[in-house]
């Protein structure tokens, strides 16, 4: 069953938490559907192991075939392996992802399957219809990939966060919010050391995520964070020292 993020005036996000929730050897990861009036769209869709699962349970809110978007905050297994299936599923829907990846995300899909149906996100990000909504890409480069984007939804004032924000926890804690930081730090924190690329990233997106009124920040791994934790999260990650910040000459030594 998907958690409600938020549902009003025609409306509604939902989030798939326990999809490919097989515990040990796969990472637990979310997907998203945003729907206003009689429009949907898919928010990191994820891989095979999702793909039926979320179909199906997507059915009871919105018709999987009617999807007008996908979205991808980049091009990772877990966020689009499963574009080849999602391309014939819907007939017509685009692919939102970022212009470094344009041309690799076909590598997916069979033969053909994605021309004229990728749109290349400009590094700058860009505002996208959905409905008579919009999503905002918002530049989210090397957290962690190269070529990353968040989605910010204005009507529910939720920022999609894609890895950053993502915690380790089981597919069932993935549906509590947290709304204090302090417990949930070590849950994060391995995480965003080792696959964010560098404090500067960190605190350039914190500047930019300040100027956003945020009500919930919504990572593709783990718990949604609410209430104090947005501005929590936000002042913990600019001080992360992370990434290239914490390499040095013995993590790059002849294995012996
Ligand atoms: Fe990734």
């Amino acid at each position: 069953m998907p958690i409600e993020l938020y549902n009003r005036q025609g409306h509604s996000c939902f989030m798939f938490t326990d999809l490919c929730d097989e515990g040990g050897d796969v990472v637990q990861s979310n997907q998203f559907l945003i729907v206003d009036g009689d429009t949907g769209a898919i928010i990191d869709p994820g891989g095979n192991l999702a793909y039926s699962e979320l179909y199906l349970a997507m059915t009871r809110f919105f018709p999987p075939q009617q999807l007008t978007a996908i979205f991808a905050s980049h091009a990772d297994p877990d966020i689009i392996a499963s574009l080849d299936r999602w391309m014939t599923t819907t007939a017509s829907a685009k692919v939102y992802i970022s212009r470094l990846w344009e041309r690799f995300v076909p590598h997916f899909c069979k033969p053909g399957k994605t021309t004229g149906r990728v749109v290349g996100i400009p590094d700058a990000g860009m505002r996208i219809a959905v409905g008579h909504s919009e999503l905002v890409a918002l530049p989210a480069h090397f957290m962690h990939s190269e070529g990353n984007f968040q989605f910010y939804d204005p009507t529910s004032r939720i920022l999609f966060t894609g890895d950053l924000g993502a915690s380790i926890v089981s597919g069932n804690d993935a549906k509590l919010p947290v709304t204090s930081l302090a417990g949930h730090v070590p849950r994060m924190e391995a995480f965003h050391r080792r696959y964010m690329v560098s404090n500067k990233i960190l605190r350039l997106w914190a500047q930019m995520a300040r100027r956003l009124p945020i009500d919930m920040i919504v990572p593709q791994h783990g718990a949604p964070m609410k209430g104090a934790a947005v501005q929590e999260f936000i002042a913990w990650i600019e001080q992360l020292p992370c990434g290239v910040d914490l390499m040095a000459e013995r993590d790059y030594a002849v294995p012996a």
